[in-house]
Protein backbone atom coordinates (compact mmCIF):
# COMPACT_ATOMS: atom_id res chain seq x y z
CA UNK A 1 0.00 0.00 0.00
CA UNK A 2 3.03 2.13 0.64
CA UNK A 3 5.46 3.60 -2.20
CA UNK A 4 7.64 5.85 -0.31
CA UNK A 5 8.17 8.65 1.95
CA UNK A 6 6.63 11.49 -0.27
CA UNK A 7 7.91 14.42 2.06
CA UNK A 8 8.76 15.98 5.27
CA UNK A 9 6.74 18.31 6.44
CA UNK A 10 8.78 21.58 8.39
CA UNK A 11 6.44 24.09 10.33
CA UNK A 12 8.22 27.68 9.50
CA UNK A 13 7.33 31.39 10.36
CA UNK A 14 8.57 33.19 7.63
CA UNK A 15 8.55 30.71 4.21
CA UNK A 16 10.42 33.26 2.04
CA UNK A 17 13.60 33.15 4.48
CA UNK A 18 13.36 29.20 4.90
CA UNK A 19 13.29 29.08 1.38
CA UNK A 20 16.14 31.39 1.57
CA UNK A 21 17.89 28.59 3.75
CA UNK A 22 17.15 25.06 2.44
CA UNK A 23 17.55 27.01 -1.36
CA UNK A 24 20.97 29.13 -0.96
CA UNK A 25 22.80 27.74 2.01
CA UNK A 26 21.93 24.18 2.29
CA UNK A 27 21.67 23.66 -1.22
CA UNK A 28 18.55 21.60 -1.98
CA UNK A 29 16.77 21.78 -5.54
CA UNK A 30 13.63 24.15 -5.12
CA UNK A 31 11.06 22.80 -7.09
CA UNK A 32 8.45 25.44 -6.37
CA UNK A 33 5.40 27.17 -3.99
CA UNK A 34 1.92 25.97 -3.72
CA UNK A 35 -0.97 27.45 -2.09
CA UNK A 36 -3.37 24.97 -0.56
CA UNK A 37 -6.55 26.82 0.56
CA UNK A 38 -8.32 24.53 2.34
CA UNK A 39 -5.64 23.95 4.69
CA UNK A 40 -4.67 28.53 4.73
CA UNK A 41 -0.84 27.20 4.20
CA UNK A 42 1.63 28.07 1.61
CA UNK A 43 4.23 25.26 1.02
CA UNK A 44 7.78 25.41 -0.69
CA UNK A 45 8.98 22.22 -2.49
CA UNK A 46 12.46 20.84 -1.97
CA UNK A 47 13.30 17.27 -4.17
CA UNK A 48 15.94 15.64 -2.02
CA UNK A 49 16.75 11.90 -3.80
CA UNK A 50 13.46 10.38 -3.84
CA UNK A 51 11.81 12.44 -1.67
CA UNK A 52 11.03 16.27 -0.11
CA UNK A 53 11.44 18.31 2.37
CA UNK A 54 7.94 20.64 2.45
CA UNK A 55 8.58 24.18 4.00
CA UNK A 56 4.60 24.77 5.72
CA UNK A 57 3.60 28.49 6.75
CA UNK A 58 0.41 29.86 7.59
CA UNK A 59 -1.51 32.41 5.01
CA UNK A 60 -3.90 33.05 7.50
CA UNK A 61 -4.19 32.97 11.52
CA UNK A 62 -6.59 30.86 11.83
CA UNK A 63 -4.49 28.14 9.83
CA UNK A 64 -4.03 24.99 11.60
CA UNK A 65 0.01 25.85 10.82
CA UNK A 66 -0.40 28.95 12.67
CA UNK A 67 -2.35 27.54 15.59
CA UNK A 68 0.75 25.09 15.81
CA UNK A 69 3.12 27.61 15.86
CA UNK A 70 1.40 29.18 18.55
CA UNK A 71 2.02 26.03 20.60
CA UNK A 72 5.32 24.75 19.06
CA UNK A 73 8.38 25.72 18.11
CA UNK A 74 9.33 25.95 14.13
CA UNK A 75 10.29 22.32 13.20
CA UNK A 76 9.05 18.83 11.59
CA UNK A 77 5.54 18.55 11.54
CA UNK A 78 4.72 15.56 9.65
CA UNK A 79 5.45 12.36 7.86
CA UNK A 80 3.87 11.95 4.16
CA UNK A 81 3.57 8.64 3.04
CA UNK A 82 3.11 7.84 -0.77
CA UNK A 83 0.29 5.40 -1.24
CA UNK A 84 -0.96 4.15 -4.46
CA UNK A 85 -4.93 4.70 -4.01
CA UNK A 86 -5.99 7.22 -0.86
CA UNK A 87 -8.88 5.86 -0.55
CA UNK A 88 -8.01 2.32 -0.38
CA UNK A 89 -5.63 2.92 2.07
CA UNK A 90 -8.05 5.16 4.11
CA UNK A 91 -10.31 2.44 4.32
CA UNK A 92 -7.55 -0.14 5.62
CA UNK A 93 -6.69 2.02 8.65
CA UNK A 94 -10.44 2.61 9.34
CA UNK A 95 -11.23 -0.68 9.30
CA UNK A 96 -8.08 -1.25 11.82
CA UNK A 97 -9.31 1.23 14.20
CA UNK A 98 -6.14 3.71 13.50
CA UNK A 99 -7.67 7.19 14.06
CA UNK A 100 -8.22 9.81 11.19
CA UNK A 101 -8.20 13.32 11.16
CA UNK A 102 -9.50 13.34 7.26
CA UNK A 103 -12.11 10.38 6.48
CA UNK A 104 -12.16 11.28 2.89
CA UNK A 105 -9.00 12.60 0.83
CA UNK A 106 -8.70 16.28 0.72
CA UNK A 107 -6.87 18.30 -2.00
CA UNK A 108 -3.19 19.13 -1.12
CA UNK A 109 -0.65 20.77 -3.34
CA UNK A 110 0.45 20.28 -6.74
CA UNK A 111 -2.77 17.80 -7.50
CA UNK A 112 -2.12 15.33 -4.45
CA UNK A 113 -4.78 14.05 -2.61
CA UNK A 114 -4.13 13.90 0.52
CA UNK A 115 -5.26 12.89 4.42
CA UNK A 116 -3.95 13.23 7.75
CA UNK A 117 -3.99 10.34 10.33
CA UNK A 118 -4.37 11.64 14.31
CA UNK A 119 -1.45 11.27 15.65
CA UNK A 120 -3.07 9.73 18.69
CA UNK A 121 -2.81 6.60 16.51
CA UNK A 122 0.76 6.88 15.79
CA UNK A 123 2.94 8.06 18.56
CA UNK A 124 2.54 11.40 18.25
CA UNK A 125 3.99 11.74 15.10
CA UNK A 126 0.97 13.81 12.43
CA UNK A 127 1.23 11.35 9.44
CA UNK A 128 0.05 12.40 5.60
CA UNK A 129 -1.03 9.89 3.57
CA UNK A 130 -1.06 11.22 -0.31
CA UNK A 131 -1.93 10.39 -3.41
CA UNK A 132 0.22 11.92 -6.52
CA UNK A 133 -1.20 12.26 -9.78
CA UNK A 134 -0.02 10.34 -12.60
CA UNK A 135 2.10 11.36 -14.97
CA UNK A 136 0.91 11.84 -18.49
ZN1 LIG B 1 2.58 17.47 3.66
Amino acid sequence: MYKKINHIGVAVKDLDKAIELYRDKLGLEFKGTDVVEEQKVKVAFFKIGETNIELVSPISDDSPIAKYLEKNREGIHHIAYEVDNIEDALKTLKEKGVKLINEEPRKGAHNTLIAFVHPKSTNGVLTELCQVPEEH
